[in-house]
């Protein structure tokens, strides 16, 4: 029996995602668990992130076998598998094809923080190692190990991957990761520009991207995919 919490999580997250830019047709995909937990919770495939809810959520073990749920699994769970093996802290893996960080992982740009959201993603490690699809437990393997213990990572000519301790962490996060090469796709269209010194850096994290803060985005993104997508809501 699913914990309908986490689900409904899950699938909010998957929503939140759908309406900041990170939808693909129904491909990318979000994972939670409880904490300390061996089974994640998992959008299944077939469907778009706008489209999950509750319902759709998927159940499967670190192997990659379907425990519950009534959907199929993406082949690429073991991006998920594999990172949850090696960080127990982490709680949340979101891994999609956004276009501005897909672009800019294409390219040999590093992410400057030319906005707030880029402070958080100075030290962005690429993943190089293979640009197809991520479907066996070595590759998953690779994906944990250039990821290390940064929160985000982007995959050349293939999208990102984000990792949280919770369900909200991870959802904010690649939101402001999109936003944020976004903003830097914007910007070097002017030609030589600036960005925040280290030590800003360092602050505005504080300011701006303490835990109330990150709770606070999750709520508002909450009320906005309620408006949005009723439906799923239910
Ligand atoms: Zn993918």
């Amino acid at each position: 029996m699913l914990n309908y919490q986490l689900a409904r999580k899950v699938a909010l997250a998957c929503n939140i995602l759908s309406l900041e830019g990170h939808g693909d047709i129904t491909l990318g995909h979000v994972t939670a668990r409880e904490q300390g937990s061996e089974y994640l919770y998992m959008k299944p495939k077939g469907i778009g992130l706008d489209e999950v809810t509750a319902r759709d959520i998927i159940m499967i073990n670190l192997d990659g076998k379907k425990i519950a749920g009534h959907r199929g699994l993406h082949s690429e769970y073991p991006i998920h598998t594999e990172i949850c093996r090696v960080r127990p802290e982490i709680n949340c893996v979101i891994h999609t094809h956004p276009p501005f960080s897909t672009a800019l992982a294409a390219s040999d740009r590093k992410l400057r923080p030319v906005s707030h959201e880029g402070v958080l993603f100075t030290n962005l490690p690429v993943f190089t190692e293979t640009t197809e699809l991520i479907v066996k437990p070595e590759q998953g393997k690779a994906i944990a190990e250039k990821l290390g213990r940064q929160k985000a990572m982007l995959m050349r000519n293939h999208g990102v991957v984000v990792v949280g301790e919770s369900v909200e962490e991870a959802a904010i996060y690649a939101v402001l990761l999109e936003k944020a090469a976004k903003m830097q796709f914007y910007t070097e269209l002017l030609g030589a520009y600036h960005w925040t010194s280290e030590i800003e850096v360092y602050r505005k994290k504080e300011q701006i991207y303490h835990p109330q803060n990150i709770k606070n985005f999750w709520n508002y993104f909450v009320r906005k995919v309620k408006r949005n997508y009723r439906n799923n809501c239910l």
